[in-house]
């Protein structure tokens, strides 16, 4: 892990909604956007809390028609998270979701342009202190109206240098963008440059990186419905994190949003980017030595620990007692299947051996028995491993703990600067 870059920090939201700040040192948040219309004001509502509840530290409404943004204040008084508002083609869309009340702009330079409307928007943010992020995109980079423009943007576009024109025409059009900003002297903004393709939004992401100080909001766009989209989004988005760089996130699925927000925060926590909030769910992919039905089992756990542990229990689910306790070992609370049995581990003392049936109730049971305990200062997380001898030998190589103890392997200290 790279340390994280330096960039200036904007902040938004309020004592409502609580603030989120974006850059500088504060952690990498983890945003998504509604997907149903904003103008339905209840369905909307509920959606956005729905998503908060999921996680999200930010939540980005469209607002392409009057009406989406007339339903605004009201949104806006039944819900407790910061608002975005997406705004294209429309400044005023921009200009009318500020007056309601949304803590963040976001426009897209390619499809408002206008100086003075782009001014417009600017001085409304400034007069009520709120950021905007700009949002280029792909999508909307190549020039739309000017058909003779088009047809050379398009042919440079496709001609061998693709992604090279591609990345030149985004920064272009960021600068183009950020002298309107400048001569405002306005900085409260975070900036964004989204492609369909991992590796280029690698690229792009890591020249703007080195180009402009801003914050950097992280997507690749049109991932994709969740099942290829994660791993689209996680290989480019884990990739620049991993490299230090990137403020805030948003994965984007053509499935229900949730998904974004689950994945992202999996993501920063596999990072350690952010301290887990809930249980960390480890389970075995299955093989030939398999002893129950673990693929309903492992999602049933992951289900009831979502909704009912809030504390990062480490907890592991195996399908046999022949690797699995290798496998599990660090768990604080761990099951490893046998002959249509479950033996249950919490911090490596053996508590419990049920029936198939019984395991998911069981397990469940010690995870919050467990959690009351951390709560009330009697075990810590994490303290003791599960060590557990399987029944067949490990041969005379030894296991790693013992060559370890012996001084026989280098102890390796990693750690992020
Ligand atoms: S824990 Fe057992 S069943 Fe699961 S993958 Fe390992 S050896 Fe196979």
């Amino acid at each position: 892990m790279s340390p994280r870059r330096k960039t200036r920090q904007i902040s938004l939201g309020n004592d409502r909604t609580g603030v989120v700040r974006i850059g500088g040192d504060a952690p990498v948040s983890a945003q998504t956007m509604t997907a149903g219309y904003t103008h339905a004001i209840d369905t909307c509502v509920a959606e956005i809390n729905r998503l908060a509840a999921a996680g999200a530290d930010i939540v980005r409404v469209a607002v392409p028609e009057r009406k989406d943004t007339e339903a605004l204040p009201e949104i806006l008084n039944q819900t407790q998270v910061p608002i975005v508002a997406d705004v294209h083609f429309h400044y005023k869309r921009a200009l009318e979701a500020i007056e309601a009340g949304v803590h963040k702009i976001r426009l897209n330079p390619g499809n408002i342009s206008d100086r003075e409307q782009v001014n417009a928007v600017i001085d409304a943010c400034k007069e009520r202190g709120l950021p905007i992020r700009i949002g280029v995109n792909e999508g909307s980079i190549i020039e739309r109206k000017d058909k003779q423009k088009r047809a050379v943007e398009l042919g440079k576009y496709f001609a061998e240098h693709k992604s090279g024109h591609l990345i030149a025409l985004m920064i272009a059009k960021l600068e183009e963008y950020l002298d309107i900003f400048d001569a405002k002297d306005f900085h409260d903004v975070c900036i964004s440059a989204k492609s369909m393709d991992p590796a280029l939004t690698i690229d792009i992401y890591a020249e703007i990186s080195k180009r402009f100080d801003y914050p950097l909001h992280l997507g690749v766009t049109h991932a994709g419905p969740k099942e290829t989209g994660c791993i689209r989004s996680v290989v480019a988005l884990g990739t620049l994190l991993a490299n230090g760089i990137g403020d805030t996130v948003r994965i984007s699925y053509a499935s229900d949003p949730v998904y974004e927000v689950e994945d992202a925060l999996e993501m920063l926590y596999c990072l350690q980017l952010r301290p887990r909030i809930g249980a960390e769910l480890i389970a075995c992919p299955t093989c030939g030595r398999i002893q129950v039905d673990l693929f309903t089992l492992v999602q049933e756990v992951r289900k009831k620990l979502a909704a009912e542990i809030s504390l990062p229990i480490k907890v592991a689910v195996m399908g046999c007692v022949v690797n699995g306790p290798g496998e599990a070992e660090g768990a604080d609370v761990a099951v490893f299947a046998g002959d249509r049995r479950g033996i249950i581990y919490v911090q490596g003392e053996r508590v419990a051996n049920v029936t198939e049936e019984e395991i998911l109730e069981r397990l469940l049971e010690e995870c919050r028995k467990f959690q009351a305990m951390v709560q009330r200062g009697e075990a810590q997380l994490g303290q003791k491993k599960v060590e557990i001898v399987p029944p067949d030998p490990i041969g005379e190589l030894g296991s790693g703990f013992d060559k370890i103890a012996h001084h026989q392997v280098e102890q390796v200290t990693v750690g992020r600067t």
